[in-house]
């Protein structure tokens, strides 16, 4: 084998990073900076103000400002409304850096996130507040899609009960979140996003996603025309007694 980097070859004893068909020598590995999305070790990283460093295998692939991201994830509008939910058809997409979009969803003091998995662990990739969908720079299709997901909820629930965004601790606010929440990851497993799947498993922590794990319980054994009717049932009981408290 030979090293994609430093062009030597790799001795077979010696541990190496495989990755697109390319095997990276440890010393080199130990040296170079990673592709903020996928760690590769890249060859050829540019650096994208407002999010990292991005390797030539994901450069052109990943969903950038160039598309439009409400014609990757709005297909999956008649999924969601399996869930009681009535989808907007008017729907905004604003990329923003990393460190403002997660700021806008949690104050707290996080550790610094080298990739963005790290990142998701403590907040979403894309976030509804105010009437757009504040995203990440980049990231992949199926990031997008299963987190878009989630966030089609939140705005359908927002233009129900006529709020900014779901920020909150009001039990509503991790009712509404949680349920969101639920719905793509729900999707994530019927799509077959492995990675995204697992990730909406267990992230964000600190009660971003609400109680999912209520809905998760639930949805093991009910269909999604239960939820909806379940949702449905206790939505407006639950804002009407939080969110005119706090108002
Ligand atoms: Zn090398
Ligand atoms: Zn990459």
């Amino acid at each position: 084998m030979i090293c994609y980097l430093c062009g030597s070859p790799i001795p077979e004893d010696q541990p190496f990073y495989n990755d697109y068909e390319k095997y990276v020598c440890k010393p080199c590995f130990q040296e170079v900076p990673r592709c903020w999305v996928c760690r590769f070790p890249g060859k050829d990283l540019q650096h994208i103000e407002g999010l990292g460093a991005e390797c030539e295998f994901c450069r052109g692939t990943l969903i950038s400002d160039q598309d439009d991201p409400a014609e990757i994830v709005m297909p999956a509008a008649p999924f969601i409304a399996n869930f009681g939910l009535e989808v907007p058809t008017d729907v905004q997409y604003k990329f923003i850096d990393r460190t403002t979009l997660r700021e806008i969803q949690t104050k707290a003091d996080v550790p610094p996130a080298d990739f963005i998995d790290d990142y998701l662990q403590y907040a979403y990739p894309v976030y509804f507040q105010d009437g757009a969908h504040h995203c990440l720079l980049r990231m992949t299709r199926p990031t997008l899609i299963a987190y878009g997901i989630v966030q089609l909820a939140a705005a359908s629930i927002c233009n129900r009960v006529d709020l900014p965004s779901l920020t909150g601790q009001t039990p509503f606010h991790l009712f509404a979140r949680g349920y969101c929440h639920y719905i793509g990851f729900e999707a994530a497993q019927r799509l077959n996003f492995d990675l995204e799947y697992r990730q909406l498993r267990k992230w964000p922590e600190m009660g971003l996603q609400g109680d999912f794990e209520r809905w998760q319980s639930m949805g093991k054994f009910r269909k999604p025309a239960y939820l909806a009717e379940y949702f449905k049932a206790h939505c407006a009981a639950l804002a009407k007694k939080h969110l005119t408290q706090s108002h």
